[in-house]
């Protein structure tokens, strides 16, 4: 197993990409402590399934384990009340992945400054917020590795979507910063930009625009959470010890990718 003995936060693992994130680290043998914004029955069932995970590989050398927590981690505050409770619960940090994001989609003539604030604010603010709560820990057991969820809109642009795209831009800037400034310590910092995935966010999406979407797509399909997360598993994995800064796109073959 990749993550055998990890302890890994999660952030925004209630549903969608997180979630399959942190189901594919529990097979991958790490213990996760995700979040999300409440503690409702999306948080529960997750624990629920996690655990089932986990009760299949404990070993007597080996005992990982799951919980979830309701912190905001786009608040200063807050996401430094999470781990601390991560720390006091599971005693070490060894991975951490910034996941959680949202979106306000609108043109630029008609967004508002509260749409453009709130996005940036938890998009990019999360990350920042959450890097600086794990820091001191990781700066301390010399060693870590943080992968941080960008887009492919943070590279190419997208209509309606400037908010979100400055926020995934800014999110490499950030990672890329971190990188450097994080090296010697023997913490890795890098980010996957994903492409158009197929969650419940996009379960709604009618066949033709879809369509539509595919086509465009050079593997002509959506990509899978599970894709994500198999991306997040190398790099959070003691596989890729050399690799940090980097930026990698989980998108079909899409252009200006
Ligand atoms: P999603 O289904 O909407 O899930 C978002 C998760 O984040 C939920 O668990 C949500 O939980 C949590 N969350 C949101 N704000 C939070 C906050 N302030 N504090 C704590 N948790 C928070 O989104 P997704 O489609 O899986 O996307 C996940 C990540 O991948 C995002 O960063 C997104 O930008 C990125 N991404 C997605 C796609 C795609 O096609 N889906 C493509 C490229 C990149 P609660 O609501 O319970 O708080």
């Amino acid at each position: 197993m990749l993550l055998e003995n990890k302890i890994a936060i999660v952030t925004g693992a209630t549903r969608g990409i997180g979630h399959a994130i942190a189901m594919r680290f529990a097979r991958e043998g790490a213990s996760v402590a995700f979040c999300g914004r409440s503690r409702n029955e999306a948080m529960i069932a997750v624990e629920q399934e996690l655990e089932k995970i986990h009760s299949a590989l404990r070993t007597p050398h080996s005992s990982p384990k799951s919980k979830g927590y309701a912190y905001d981690v786009a608040d200063f505050a807050s996401a430094q009340a999470f781990v601390k409770e991560v720390l006091a619960d599971f005693g070490r940090v060894d991975i951490l992945v910034n996941n959680a994001g949202i979106t306000d989609d609108s043109a630029v003539k008609r967004m508002t400054e509260e749409q453009f604030r709130r996005v940036m604010d938890v998009n990019l603010g999360s990350v920042f917020c959450m890097t600086k709560a794990v820091q001191p820990h990781l700066w301390k057991q010399g060693h870590g590795a943080i992968v941080n969820i960008g887009s492919v809109v943070g590279i190419a642009g997208n209509y309606n979507q400037a908010n979100y795209a400055a926020s995934k831009a800014a999110i490499i800037g950030f990672s890329k910063s971190c990188a450097k400034e994080f090296a010697a310590r023997n913490i890795r910092v890098n980010v996957v930009a994903p492409g158009f995935i197929e969650t419940e966010m996009t379960a709604d999406v009618p066949k033709e625009l879809m369509d539509t979407w595919c086509s465009r797509i050079p593997m002509r399909r959506p990509g899978t959470a599970d894709e994500v997360a198999q991306a997040c598993t190398f790099l959070a994995s003691d596989m890729c010890p050399y690799i940090t800064s980097a930026v990698l796109p989980i998108c079909g073959g899409m252009e200006d990718a």
